[in-house]
C-alpha cells in the first residue's frame, strides 16, 4: 500500500504519519513510500488506539509544563487570593482559564458543578494546585451571606421581646482519625436519654445532649460533608465548632482547612485536645503549634480555649460540654430565637427510607415547627409535616428552635442545605412542578407524541433511561448534569423511571417495555434482577463515578446522531459529447463552466430547472490524462456512475458531500 493512501486512509498527513510509526514501534523508513499490505492492516488496526494514546501524551506533557510554568511564576507574584466559598464563575475568573478546563478538573475531584455553582475553598485549592497555581484564603466573608440575610429577613418585624435563648448548635471538626466520631459518641453517652424514654437511639445527623439543665445540639454527620455541603449552599447552622486535634499528632492538613473554615465563617470554637490517654501524647506541643499559627491558648494568656480530653476513656468530656456552655453564654446575644413563629430551618440530612419515604432531618433555627404544618421551601410546596421524631426516636408534635427533628411528610425531597419554611397553609406557596428528583416513581412516561407536544417533538428520538441512585443526593446531581449536555436537536433522553436504592426485577421489566436502559449509581443488581436482564436482553450499567456515567449516556446518544450529509457545490459542467454508454456508467465530455470539477465528487442533473438525478464521477481525464480536478474554462472527459442516461447540452452541477459532525457535548 502507498504511504501517501494509508495516510488518507488514517486521515493524518503523510510527513506525520512518517515521524509516528516508528514511535509507535512499526519498523519503517523515514522516506518510505509503499507499505507491505499486511502491515498496513496492523496499522490501520492498531492506530486509532496508538495515535489516542500518543495524543494524550502530549497533552500530559504540555499540561505538566503549563504548571510547571505557573509554579514557576508563582513564586514571582505570590499565591492567588481565594474566598472561602466561590462560584465556578469567580474561581476560574480568579485562575485565569478556560471554563471548560476548570469544570474538567473539578469532575476529575468528584464534583460537578456549573459556572454559578459555588464550590469552597478547599475544593477550589485541590483544583488550583493540580493546575500547578498556589492559592491562599482570603479574609472575605460571604459565605453565610445568603442564609443569614435570608433568615434575618425573615425574621424581620419580631419584636426582640419574643426572643429567647435556644440550644448552641455544635459541629466537631478535625483531622481523620483524630476522634471525631469517637468524641460524639462519647458526648452521647454522657447523657443517655433513650433508654428512659422506651426511644431507641437514632442517627438522624444530629443529638442533643443536656448539660445543667441546659441543651446542646451537636451535628454529628460523619466527617464533615455534609457541613460542607451546607456551607457551600450558604446555609449556617453552627454556633460553635470543635476542634478536635490528636495529642499524638497535632496539627495536620484538615485540621488547618477547618480552621481556615473556622476562621472565614467566624465562628466561636474549642479545641479539643484528644487522646491524652496514649502513652506518646504530647498535648503541649499541640498548643506550640496552635500559638505558631496566632492562636494562642488561654493558659498561655491567649483566647484560645483548649481542653485536653480522652474520647476513648471518657476523660474531661464533662469539662468540654461546660466550656460549651460557657462559650454558648459569650455568644449568647446571637443564640436567640423567636419561638411563636412559623418555623425556619436547614436541612442537616435527607434519604429515602423503604418504609417511610423520603424523609429529612430539618435543624428548626427559628419559629416552632408542629405536626401538620406545611412544608416549603424556596417558595415551593414540598409536602406537610405527617409526623416528627426526635434524635432519640420519640415521636414529637412541636419542635422548638434548636431543635434537630426528622419529619416525615415529604411529597418532594429535600436536599441537604435547603432551607425549609413553614406554612400555616399550603395557600401560600406554590405548587410547582418541580424539574428536581422525586422519590414517587412515576409510570412509563409516553415517549413521543402526545397532544401537548409541538409536531416536531413526533420526529425526535429517544434515548429512554432508567435511573437508580443510592441517595438522592447523586440522583439529583446525576439529573443536573443530563440536564446540561448540549444534545443536538433531534435527539432528547427520557428519564422513563426514577428510584433510589438497588436495581429492581420491576426496573428491568420496564426497561424491556420501554426499551430503556438501566443505569445504576452506587447501587447493586441483585441476582435475581441480573437473571431477568440477561434473560430479555436488557442493558444494566452500574457507576461509582459521574461522568462516566454522562460518558455512557454521550456514546449512547452520540450512536444515535444521523449524520447528517451537506452538499456543498463545486461548480457546474455543460455535456458536450457522449462518448460511451454502458451498465457501468457512461462516458461524456464537458466543459467546466463555473467552479471545477473533481473526481469523486457527485454531479446533480439539472433539466428545465428541475432536479432530476444523481451521478458519481468515478473517473476525470483532460487530454489523455487522468487528473483529480478540472478547473472553468477547460474541457474535460467525465465518466459517472448513475441511472439516468445524459445527452448532449445537460448541465451537471457539480458538489461534494460532507459529513457534518454532531456530537453531545
Ligand atoms: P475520626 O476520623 O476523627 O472520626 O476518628 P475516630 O473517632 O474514628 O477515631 C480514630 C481512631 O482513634 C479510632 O481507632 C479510635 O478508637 C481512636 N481514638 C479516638 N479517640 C481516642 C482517644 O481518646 N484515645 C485513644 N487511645 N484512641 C482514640
Amino acid at each position: 500500500m502507498n504511504v501517501t493512501e494509508l495516510a488518507r486512509r488514517l486521515r493524518v498527513n503523510t510527513k506525520e504519519l512518517l515521524e509516528l510509526l516508528p514511535q509507535f514501534g512499526f519498523d519503517i523508513g523515514a522516506r518510505a513510500i509503499k507499505i507491505d499490505p499486511r502491515l498496513a492492516q496492523t496499522i490501520l488496526r492498531e492506530w486509532p488506539r496508538l495515535y489516542r494514546e500518543h495524543r494524550a501524551r502530549l497533552d500530559a506533557e504540555r499540561k505538566l509544563k503549563e504548571k510547571e510554568e505557573r509554579q514557576k511564576k508563582m513564586t514571582e507574584t505570590g499565591p492567588i487570593v481565594l474566598p472561602s466559598v466561590m462560584t465556578v464563575r469567580e474561581f476560574t475568573q480568579k485562575l485565569d482559564l478556560p471554563v471548560g478546563q476548570v469544570i474538567g478538573e473539578l469532575m476529575k475531584n468528584g464534583i460537578l458543578a456549573t459556572l454559578n455553582e459555588r464550590i469552597d475553598y478547599n475544593t477550589a485549592a485541590i483544583v488550583a494546585e493540580d493546575f500547578g497555581f498556589t492559592v491562599t484564603l482570603g479574609d472575605a466573608v460571604d459565605t453565610t451571606v445568603d442564609s443569614d440575610q435570608r433568615i434575618h429577613d425573615l425574621l424581620a418585624g419580631v419584636a426582640t421581646a419574643d426572643l429567647i435563648a435556644r440550644p448552641p448548635v455544635v459541629v466537631v471538626m478535625g483531622h481523620v482519625d483524630h476522634g471525631k466520631t469517637k468524641l460524639l459518641d462519647a458526648i452521647r453517652k454522657t447523657n443517655v436519654m433513650d433508654s428512659e424514654h422506651g426511644g431507641i437511639t437514632q442517627h438522624i445527623g444530629a443529638y442533643q445532649v443536656e448539660k445543667n439543665g441546659r441543651k446542646i445540639t451537636f451535628i454529628d454527620t460523619p466527617g464533615h460533608e455534609a457541613f460542607t455541603a451546607m456551607r457551600s449552599r450558604g446555609a449556617k447552622v453552627a454556633d460553635i465548632a470543635i476542634l478536635v486535634v490528636a495529642a499524638d499528632d497535632s496539627l495536620k492538613p484538615q485540621t488547618i482547612e477547618a480552621l481556615q473554615i473556622i476562621q472565614a465563617l467566624k465562628l466561636p470554637f474549642i479545641v479539643a485536645i484528644n487522646k491524652i490517654d496514649k502513652p506518646d501524647a504530647n498535648p503541649e506541643k499541640v498548643k506550640q503549634d496552635l500559638a505558631a499559627r496566632n492562636l494562642l491558648p488561654e493558659d498561655w494568656g491567649g483566647k484560645v480555649i483548649c481542653v485536653p480530653i480522652s474520647a476513648k476513656a471518657g476523660t474531661n468530656i464533662d469539662q468540654l460540654l461546660e466550656m460549651i456552655l460557657l462559650v454558648a453564654e459569650m455568644e449568647k446575644d446571637k443564640i436567640m430565637a423567636d419561638p411563636n413563629r412559623l418555623a425556619v430551618g436547614t436541612v442537616i440530612e435527607a434519604h429515602k427510607d423503604a418504609g417511610e419515604g423520603a424523609v429529612a432531618t430539618v435543624l428548626v433555627q427559628s419559629g416552632t415547627l408542629r405536626v401538620n404544618d406545611t412544608l416549603g421551601v424556596n417558595g415551593e410546596l414540598y409536602g406537610k409535616v405527617r409526623a416528627m421524631k426526635d434524635w432519640a426516636g420519640r415521636e414529637v408534635s412541636a419542635a422548638l428552635p434548636g431543635t434537630p427533628i426528622k419529619i416525615l411528610g415529604w411529597k418532594q425531597a429535600a436536599a441537604v442545605g435547603d432551607i425549609l419554611e413553614a406554612a400555616a397553609d399550603a395557600k401560600n406557596l406554590e405548587s410547582k412542578k418541580s424539574h428536581k428528583f422525586s422519590p414517587a416513581t412515576p409510570a412509563i412516561q409516553k415517549v413521543t407524541g402526545g397532544n401537548g407536544e409541538t409536531e416536531d417533538e413526533t420526529k425526535v428520538k429517544f434515548l429512554n433511561l432508567i435511573l437508580r441512585a443510592d441517595v438522592l443526593g447523586s440522583a439529583e446531581a446525576i439529573e443536573e448534569s443530563l440536564e446540561k449536555l448540549q444534545i443536538p436537536a433531534g435527539l432528547k433522553y427520557k428519564i422513563v423511571s426514577r428510584g433510589l436504592g438497588n436495581i429492581t426485577e420491576s426496573d428491568i421489566m420496564q426497561a424491556e417495555g420501554g426499551q430503556a436502559v438501566v443505569l445504576g449509581f452506587n447501587v447493586q443488581l441483585p441476582y435475581q434482577a441480573q437473571k431477568i436482564a440477561n434473560e430479555k436482553k436488557v442493558e444494566v450499567k452500574i457507576y461509582k463515578i459521574i461522568y462516566e456515567l454522562l460518558d455512557l449516556v454521550k456514546e449512547k446518544l452520540n450512536a444515535m446522531i444521523e449524520i447528517e450529509v451537506k452538499e456543498i457545490d463545486l461548480g457546474k459542467v455543460e455535456v458536450l459529447a457522449m462518448f460511451k454508454k454502458d451498465k457501468a456508467g457512461q462516458v461524456v465530455g464537458a466543459r467546466v463552466i463555473s467552479g471545477k470539477v473533481a473526481n469523486g465528487a457527485k454531479a446533480r442533473l439539472m433539466r428545465g430547472g428541475l432536479d432530476l438525478a444523481r451521478f458519481k464521477i468515478v473517473a476525470l481525464q483532460a487530454g489523455k490524462q487522468e487528473v483529480t480536478d478540472v478547473e472553468k474554462g477547460s474541457e474535460c472527459g467525465i465518466k459517472l456512475e448513475g441511472k439516468l442516461d445524459l445527452t448532449v447540452g445537460d448541465s451537471l452541477e457539480i458538489y461534494r458531500e460532507e459529513k457534518v459532525e454532531k456530537k453531545v457535548k
